[in-house]
């Protein structure tokens, strides 16, 4: 595999003022522009995404609705992100599924009209709890079943030529804004089975390919664990993301 490692920074609703904006982007510029290693795609909220729009090369969203325009009164589409400059939406986020109802099979409208706008989505999965006091398997049965019915449904009518646009994300939803990464080992058997997965539903070939990225407490000092080590093809990167000195040192150590 050639690809560059993925560095995805997830900015979620951050953060609040023009000022912040570009306080944080005069911070963490210049490391972006010299880090010629990784690909780093940067995910701001809609509001601040024209500020962005010829000035970071590879601009995504966060999240997009399914049609392309429309009576649908507070919703974005991805042809307008597309317009934007975005070429990148993050699809199915723990945090929509949680706090705004997404189910599989909204994921997979969004899935299809990012791809269908001919631009990548990152397609987030993860299973909810971690059983860490056996450590004996539970959690990876867990993620299992979880995650292989996230993909499985959210992939439905997607076809093999669309599929190598998708960036998958391996998300444990206990690991997400909370301090406790995954163990490397674990996000490594993650992604086995999600290629196990693609294998069943695609082909091998598409399983081999795809780029699997792990998400969830990624900081400076772990973040290594999972590129270099557990060769993760990259990672996405939520509240270190916001603090310019830890984003630094991520984008640093990925170069
Ligand atoms: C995320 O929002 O996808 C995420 C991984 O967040 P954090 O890095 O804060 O755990």
């Amino acid at each position: 595999m050639n690809n560059k490692p993925l560095i995805i920074a997830n900015w979620k609703m951050n953060p609040s003022s023009q000022k912040e904006v570009k306080r944080l982007w005069d911070s963490i510029k210049e490391g972006i522009k010299k880090n010629k290693e990784a690909e780093i795609i940067v995910c701001p909220p809609f509001i601040w995404l024209s500020f962005f729009s010829g000035v970071l090369e590879k601009l995504g969203a966060q999240d997009c609705f399914w049609e392309n325009k429309g009576a649908y009164t507070g919703e974005i589409s991805s042809l307008m992100l597309k317009d934007l400059g975005c070429q990148y939406v993050i699809v199915g986020h723990s945090e929509r599924r949680k706090y705004f109802g997404e189910s599989d099979e909204i994921i997979n409208r969004k899935l299809k009209a990012v791809l269908k706008n001919r631009m990548k989505p990152v397609f987030c999965v993860g299973e909810e709890t971690r059983d860490s006091l056996n450590g004996n398997g539970k959690q990876i049965n867990e993620m299992g079943l979880i995650v292989g019915e996230q993909l499985e449904k959210g992939l439905i009518g997607i076809s093999t030529e669309r599929i190598r646009e998708i960036i998958f994300a391996y998300e444990p939803i206990w690991a997400i804004g909370t301090g406790q990464a995954c163990l490397p080992d674990d996000a490594m058997k993650a992604r086995l089975f999600i290629r196990k997965i693609l294998s069943k539903l695609y082909s091998r070939e598409t399983a081999e390919k795809a780029r699997i990225v792990y998400g969830g407490s990624i900081d400076s000092k772990n973040v290594s664990d999972y590129v270099k080590n557990a060769k993760m093809d990259g990672i996405l990167v939520g509240g270190a993301s916001i603090n310019a000195s830890e984003f630094n040192k991520i984008v640093e150590k990925i170069g």
